[in-house]
């Protein structure tokens, strides 16, 4: 770490950049705290340039953490379709509960209570504390992390535990008693749009006296390239299963992955199964009938943080028996007009999007 003249220049010329060229977010110079969790929570694996619009409604529908608090699941995931990560948004929906009933609709502003509430992490805490509260706490993300590589050349040594470990305390070693909030943010904005991963633009960087790689010559060695191990790909059958002008939809159990969320019925191919025999295995077992597959709609190709998926979609006119599902929460057959009440996985969006835009073709 460097000298606390080395550190105090880093804070003046990084706040005084900041000062210069932050860019305009709709939560930036609130010191309420409810705005800035949505943001934080928000921006978490999304770019500020998705989330505005995401966070404007959001704040129109639910101004208040009481507000937030006393909305349905359903509505609060509704405003979240297509962020992905829905964990995030119903876990945000809890910590609101929590807030309202344990500590009267105030956000902490301890450390210790914030860890507590669901979804907010270490990050997420000296986020909140630093920029709403004024404390002097360190954040840590992935930009934070590139510009600290960088500056003070820190590479991990093969234990990615104790490297994070050196960050967290490299971070919380630099972030200034006056300003913290601003000081952090500017730190995660000049990741964001100036040392960027593969280009860093370094001509422009307020920086670039202090940083060491860049003096060094190695910026294109700081962070060590991830070794990422290949995504899995799934090939799934889904069915459209359409009666009397109506979609059969159903929703997914709580607690399982994408848990709440709703979706059409099918399920994973076998190996060396068709994808129209797995469609036709799937709906027996799921839903306990047959169905004649009338029309191969579409393959939907999609990228989750964990595996890749190949949907392919078939059109299944309902012809007889008694639905049983028995592995969701609960089915309905819903009108073409009332699809968009619901929220879907991103794959399954794609799907209501087709239909609404068939004119009907498939009812
Ligand atoms: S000089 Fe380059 S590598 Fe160093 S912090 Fe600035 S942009 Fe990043």
């Amino acid at each position: 770490m460097k000298t606390t003249t080395a550190k105090r220049k880093i804070q003046k010329t990084l706040l005084d950049w900041f000062d210069r060229e932050q860019r305009d977010m709709p939560w930036r110079g609130s010191r309420d705290p409810y705005p800035i969790w949505v943001s934080e929570i928000m921006l978490q694996q999304t770019q500020v340039i998705t989330v505005i619009p995401y966070f404007e409604r959001w704040m129109k529908s639910f101004p208040t953490l009481q507000k937030l608090a006393r909305s349905r699941e359903e509505t609060v995931l509704k405003h979240w379709e297509g962020l992905g990560y829905y964990s995030r948004a119903r876990n945000l929906h809890q910590a609101a509960k929590r807030v309202v009933k344990e500590h009267q609709g105030k956000v902490p502003d301890t450390y210790e209570q914030l860890i507590k509430l669901p979804g907010i992490g270490r990050y997420t805490a000296g986020a909140i504390l630093s920029i709403a509260f004024d404390q002097r706490e360190p954040v840590l993300d992935g930009n934070v992390k590139r510009v600290l590589s960088r500056l003070f050349v820190m590479q991990g040594n093969g234990v990615p535990s104790a490297h994070e470990s050196r960050l967290w305390d490299t971070s919380a070693g630099l972030v200034p008693a006056q300003r913290p909030g601003d000081f952090n943010q500017a730190m995660m904005e000049l990741g964001a749009t100036v040392c960027l991963p593969k280009k860093p633009l370094c001509l422009v960087c307020p920086l670039q006296k202090q940083c060491e790689a860049q003096l060094q010559g190695k910026v294109d060695q700081f962070p060590a390239p991830k070794t990422r191990t290949p995504a899995k790909k799934i090939e799934v059958s889904a069915a459209v299963i359409t009666r009397s002008g109506k979609v059969y939809i159903q929703q997914r159990l709580h607690g399982g992955l994408m848990g709440g969320l709703w979706e059409f019925p099918g399920g994973k191919r076998k190996p060396r199964e068709t994808e129209e025999a797995c469609l036709i295995r799937e709906i027996q077992e799921e839903l306990g009938i047959s169905v004649t597959i009338s029309k191969k709609l579409m393959t939907i190709k999609h990228s989750y943080t964990q595996f890749r998926v190949a949907l392919t979609v078939f059109w299944c006119p309902w012809q007889s028996g008694r639905i049983r599902a028995t592995q969701c929460e609960q089915w309905k057959w819903v009108k073409y007009e009332d699809l968009n009440d619901f929220t879907y996985p991103a794959a399954n969006a794609k799907i209501v999007k087709f239909l609404l835009n068939s004119s009907g073709a498939f009812k």
